[in-house]
């Protein structure tokens, strides 16, 4: 680095697009951590930081938590020394308020580089999500259609029971596109008129978007 640039790499996507899958898979190659809201969350939480103990307030009151506090836990987080070449964004920012934030925090390292767009069929997403099923044991991950366990509810590995986790549910999981499409659709149109916006076929499969996701990082640098 030293020329004060920082690589920084929103992926957008429905929920189910494969962002978390992607961004794991980036964070390695590109050796940048992947940086989700959900991770942050739990550290802050785990460990009582001052940010922490705020979201949990609100958390405890069945309140969302606001997105100056959300945001400071993503500057935090950023600050942090493996964050020194820039990061991977998956699920943050995922509204207006919080995109514009972020574009002023990385400014100074020469803004968003890229925001590559996962897109999928909300139906296919649908399918991809609510297939999903996890060992009650070990929390190995199955999917009735695309990675089914040999035999049916029981997990390969140590014959645990499978279950399908709340968040994964036909109905949550319209829910989550009906907040995606309010709250962090219009991020497309943002990233679109900075001219970053790239966006992918998530119907391929994962190895394909992913070369693809490499070398628009790569073209972008
Ligand atoms: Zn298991």
């Amino acid at each position: 680095m030293g020329d004060g640039k920082r690589t920084y790499v929103v992926l957008l996507g429905v929920p189910g697009a494969g962002k978390g899958t992607q961004a794991r898979l980036l964070e390695e190659k590109l050796k940048l951590p992947q940086i989700s809201t959900g991770d942050i969350f739990r550290y802050n939480l785990k460990n009582q930081t001052e940010l922490g103990v705020l979201a949990k307030s609100y958390m405890d009151q069945g309140a969302l938590v606001p997105d100056e506090v959300t945001i400071r836990m993503v500057e935090d987080r950023l600050a942090q020394p493996d964050c020194a070449a820039g990061a991977i964004m998956d699920g943050f920012p995922r509204n207006l308020v919080q995109a514009k934030a972020f574009d002023t925090m990385v400014a100074p390292y020469g803004g968003v580089r890229v925001a590559p767009l996962i897109s999928l069929d909300d139906e296919e997403a649908v399918r991809r999500i609510t297939g999903r099923r996890v060992c009650r044991t070990c929390g190995a991950v199955y999917h009735v259609d695309f990675n089914p366990s040999e035999v049916a509810g029981k997990c390969d590995l140590d014959g645990g029971e499978l279950y399908q986790r709340d968040d994964d549910k036909p109905e949550t999981v319209r829910h989550r596109l009906y907040v995606y499409y309010k709250q962090t659709a219009p991020l497309i149109g943002y990233y679109y008129a900075k001219s970053i916006l790239v966006e992918l076929d998530g119907a391929q499969p994962i190895e394909s978007v992913y070369e693809q996701l490499v070398a628009l990082v790569d073209k972008s640098s």
